[in-house]
């Protein structure tokens, strides 16, 4: 991270430097907001058929409720799991479930949901 780079408060828009601590404004503390957590989740290398693949991806979404990671990596090999949790997602994403979701980089065998908060 940049030193003395301007930033704004996640939580309430104030602009700070990115060294400050935490935001004068809120209190939220500046470091956790820019290291955002990633939790990582394996929904396709121990055999999963489909439908358990998908409620695993289920089960992590409801955890990360209270857990609050920023994104969720899922990883979801190459074959009919990621087409399937792909569809899925994109109906999570019309129900505003999940903000967004996109390949992770160049491994398309990942992918990467940002959560709504
Ligand atoms: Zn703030």
């Amino acid at each position: 991270m940049d030193r003395d780079k301007k930033v704004l408060c996640q939580f309430c828009g104030m602009s700070l430097f990115n060294s400050s601590k935490t935001c004068p404004k809120c209190d939220s503390v500046i470091e956790n907001q820019f290291h955002p957590s990633t939790l990582t989740v394996d929904v396709a290398h121990n055999k999963e058929t489909v439908e358990q693949a998908l409620v695993k991806l289920h089960r992590v979404l409801k955890k990360n409720q209270i857990m609050k990671h920023r994104q969720i990596r899922v990883i979801v090999g190459s074959k009919i799991i990621r087409t399937e949790v792909i569809k899925e997602l994109k109906s999570l994403k019309r129900q505003k479930a999940i903000f967004g979701f996109k390949t992770d980089g160049e491994n398309s065998g990942a992918l990467i949901i940002r959560m709504d908060h």
